[in-house]
């Protein structure tokens, strides 16, 4: 039986790193011997290609009807609006500031917010994406970068990106946790690691929606961010949690905040982010994702899918609840098309 009404996975990659020639020229061939850290480098300079086969595969066996895509990490806005135009009742897309990535990576400009905001207003001036993700645009991070930010500084940047999503109407992103294997750092995304000082931005812009990526556990035991990404929720009308890596008593914690409730949850899986999930038998939780340094990285894809809808399908809620997590919040927030009216619980 399908879960829900209407399924949509909000955190999605449909596109992959061919990452195995450039390691075979390093002559690496071998998986396990690959460190996460090495595919992080390599992985924003690779082209990437479309993965759509295995993602419409999932999608169709366990009754995925669309996907939010995200272009992160070298992936481009155009290999997603491609499959937008190809597949239009099945994926939406977020915009990135790619090209100023790229061009900071390159040494070719200096990455600034600034020329990042510009290219993200070009995008959503055309009309195609649904909202800004994933995460907050950055600063390209190398380990030559050895630049940390300031509180101050951080926010600043912030708050241009929100008076673009303000101008445009669309709901940002804020990335936090961690997969556990590629680094996440504080000169990348300093806020992705103190979910309290998105307060700030959400008091500022209440008019714009602040999706937390992940809802503070993306991979690994995180479990003190997700408190803190619960309690920012709480307080603030227009933040709202990612779930999708959540094990089935992190949606009951955030459940249990009537302030929190059914209709700040949103499912999402990171489909495509190659995080496999760890299993420890009688232990809490007995499994969860994250990447495992000394098993090297993953080849196959992942099946984060099937994981995800075991743990989300234990909860026992109202359905109308669970139409509302796992597509009803995201048709409302993200302002998608829904062929019938009055088949979600309203929400203010
Ligand atoms: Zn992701």
């Amino acid at each position: 039986m399908k879960i829900a009404r209407f399924v949509i996975d909000t955190h999605v990659h449909a596109q992959r790193h061919a990452a195995g020639p450039d390691f075979r020229k390093r002559g690496l061939s071998d998986p396990r011997k690959i460190k996460y850290r090495d595919l992080a480098g390599l992985m924003r300079h690779l082209v990437t290609y479309d993965n759509s086969k295995r993602l419409l595969y999932d999608m169709e066996c366990y009754g995925v009807d669309m996907c939010i895509l995200h272009p992160a990490f070298g992936m481009s806005n155009e290999l997603n609006l491609d499959l937008m135009e190809r597949y239009p009742d099945k994926f939406v897309a977020l915009a990135s500031a790619k090209e100023t990535a790229d061009k900071g990576l390159k040494g070719e400009i200096e990455w600034t917010m600034e020329a990042a905001c510009e290219e993200l207003d070009r995008l959503l001036s055309t009309g195609k994406f649904v909202g800004i993700g994933e995460g907050m645009p950055a600063r390209p991070d190398t380990p030559e970068t050895k630049k940390t930010y300031s509180q101050q500084e951080r926010m600043d940047e912030l708050r241009l990106v929100m008076e673009v999503a303000q101008k445009h109407q669309v709901p940002v992103r804020v990335h936090t946790g961690s997969p556990m294997g590629y680094p996440i750092t504080y000169s990348r995304w300093p806020e992705n690691f103190h979910p309290n000082w998105i307060r700030d931005i959400a008091a500022e812009y209440p008019d714009v929606p602040i999706i937390f990526d992940h809802g503070g556990m993306q991979g690994g035991r995180w479990d003190n961010l997700v408190e803190e990404c619960i309690q920012v929720a709480a307080n603030h009308e227009n933040v709202y949690l990612e779930t999708g890596l959540y094990w089935t008593e992190l949606y009951y914690k955030a459940l249990a905040d009537p302030n929190v409730g059914s209709e700040k949850l949103m499912w999402g899986t990171d489909w495509g982010a190659s995080i496999p999930i760890q299993t420890q038998l009688g232990q809490q939780p007995q499994s969860f994702a994250a990447q495992v340094h000394r098993d090297g990285i993953i080849t196959y894809q992942a099946d984060i899918m099937g994981w995800s809808l075991k743990q989300v399908s234990r909860l026992n809620i109202s359905q109308d609840d669970m139409n509302l997590i796992m597509g009803g919040n995201a048709i409302r927030v993200y302002k998608l098309d829904f062929p019938i009216t009055r088949m979600f619980k309203p929400v203010d």
